[in-house]
């Protein structure tokens, strides 16, 4: 394995300021590892090898010419199928998008073009991200490098896998209930799900508007924190990006001191349903988080016992209607109904959203145009409104004796593919502990904790904060991230099992 692979973003960016290696040699180290292992783990749907070696080769010649670049600069990196990339092809893991090429680029990818970060390709997701393991990719499943019969979380489990198993040192994930720290937490990677209006969702294929957000998937906290400032501000093209300063965070991992911070554990994200070696690792944390100059209160937040039924309202219903557009006439797949001669628009439809959306999006679609329904509107979609504001209401009052909160970010390590492919109630608990922050646009963290004790699998705990306190995100990572890196003696992910390598 290519020692350049292991290094942080952080490591590498210094490498190339010092003119150590180049940006063409760091890309073409991780299409070299992507060449040998992804046939296995299956992490990208596209490789863009030309276009990475290309701005990579760009950033080269700017540095040689003296010019200033951003911190970033020349490091590779993956992007979630779920934002547009002009001129590569963008499916969001579904048969209804394959072939669409966007005309355009999201601004998340703007920005990581802009800061000269070349794109290594586009990675795998549940279709349209609704699912907690990726095996609801039309594309078939990523597999978790840490064991390649166990699913690496979803929606995002090809950027997770692909940071987790050394293809990119980066990845942008998506997270709309859990998408990016949950994946995190099962392939012992760390997973940032900002402020929602932090990052603009402008070119993100909607799943549920209100509840959207794009982060950063990488190995280090200080690498998120230097991809959370590369991507997040304000953005014209989305009215519900906030027009604010983004919250300091690399300055918060540079000062990450603790004594003196209020961290709350939510009782209601614990105990039954919990794996135990999930609620070990979790309390050692606390542990060193008391050692640092914590203090550790219990809060309660009674309404977030309700958070899976609310977002499995909410989510369908903006599901049903932002997938609307995928009516054969825009985008993508065009199927032509068997045995009609002259087919009305609305059959060519139905038969294009027959045969380009898989199960779990038709489960969802149907569930949300009910939800919406006229005169089930109030009984089910404004009701989990209602209970929406409840549980922000939780947070506030949460928040008004603490400084952030914690909890183990999913209930159970990576389980077995095929597990809860059939059992949609089951994959669905994934999200916990990940909704609530969700459903109240707060911020949250996911960083390795450990390993399980029953099946030497990562777990992970997740640090919350109120909006646009991102930086408090940091602040606490960074510290237990250091004395966790103490305890374990280097990196967790060191720990893994090497990849057999295709040759
Ligand atoms: N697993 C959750 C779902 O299926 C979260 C998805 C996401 O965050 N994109 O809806």
């Amino acid at each position: 394995m290519n020692e350049l692979i292991t290094r942080s973003a952080v490591e590498l960016a210094e490498l190339l300021a010092a003119g150590e290696v180049s940006s063409v040699e760091v890309t073409q180290a991780h299409l070299d590892r992507i060449a040998a292992v992804d046939g296995a783990v299956h992490a990208f749907l596209q490789v863009d090898a030309e276009g990475a070696l290309r701005t990579a080769a760009d950033v080269d010649a700017r540095r040689a010419a003296g010019e200033a670049l951003a911190p970033l600069a020349g490091i590779p990196i993956a992007v979630k199928d779920v934002l547009a990339t002009k001129g590569i092809p963008t499916t969001c893991g579904s048969k209804i998008l394959e072939g669409w090429v966007p005309p355009y680029d999201a601004t998340v990818v703007k920005r990581l073009k802009e800061a000269g970060l070349p794109i290594l390709g586009k990675t795998n997701m549940d279709e349209f991200a609704m699912g907690s393991s990726t095996e609801h990719s039309a594309y078939g499943p990523t597999r978790n490098p840490w064991d390649l019969e166990r699913i690496p979380g979803g929606s995002g489990g090809g950027s997770a896998a692909a940071v987790a198993g050394y293809l990119a040192p980066l990845a942008i994930g998506t997270d709309t209930g859990g998408s990016i720290r949950q994946p995190s937490a099962v392939t012992g990677t760390i997973g940032v799900k900002p402020t929602y209006g932090g990052v603009s969702r402008y070119g993100l294929i909607a799943l549920a508007s209100s509840l959207d957000q794009a982060g950063p998937v990488t190995r280090t906290v200080l690498d998120a924190a230097l991809l959370h400032e590369t991507i997040a501000g304000h953005d014209p093209c989305d009215s519900t990006s906030i027009d604010a300063p983004v919250p300091p965070v690399l300055e918060a991992v540079r000062n990450a001191d603790l004594s003196g911070l209020r961290v709350g554990v939510v009782s209601e994200l614990r105990g039954e349903g919990y794996q135990p070696g999930i609620e070990a690792r979790f309390d050692d944390a606390l542990k060193l988080l008391t050692s640092a100059g914590a203090e550790i209160v219990e809060v309660s937040c009674a309404h977030f016992v309700y958070g899976l039924a609310t977002y499995y309202l909410i989510l369908p219903s903006e599901a049903s209607s932002n997938l609307a557009k995928f009516d054969a006439m825009r985008y993508g797949l065009r199927v032509l109904p068997d045995g009609v001669s002259d087919p009305t628009a609305e059959q060519v439809m139905a038969a294009t959203r027959e045969a380009g959306f898989g199960p779990e999006v038709k489960r969802r679609i149907i569930l949300g145009t009910y939800a919406l329904s006229s005169g089930y509107w109030d009984a089910y979609y404004g009701s989990a409104q209602k209970v929406r504001t409840l549980i922000r209401r939780d947070f506030d009052a949460a928040y008004e004796k603490v400084d952030v909160l914690v909890s183990p970010t999913a209930p159970t390590t990576a389980f077995p593919i095929g597990a809860k492919v059939d059992d949609p109630l089951a994959m669905y608990l994934n999200d916990i502990a990940t909704i609530p922050a969700s459903l109240a646009g707060m911020p949250g963290l996911s960083l390795p904790s450990g390993l399980a004790d029953e099946d030497g699998l990562p777990a992970g705990i997740q640090v919350l904060a109120p909006a646009m306190a991102d930086d408090r995100l940091y602040r606490v990572a960074a510290a237990l991230e250091s004395m966790l890196l103490e305890q374990w003696g280097g990196p967790l992910l060191s720990q893994a099992p090497e990849l057999e390598v295709a040759r």
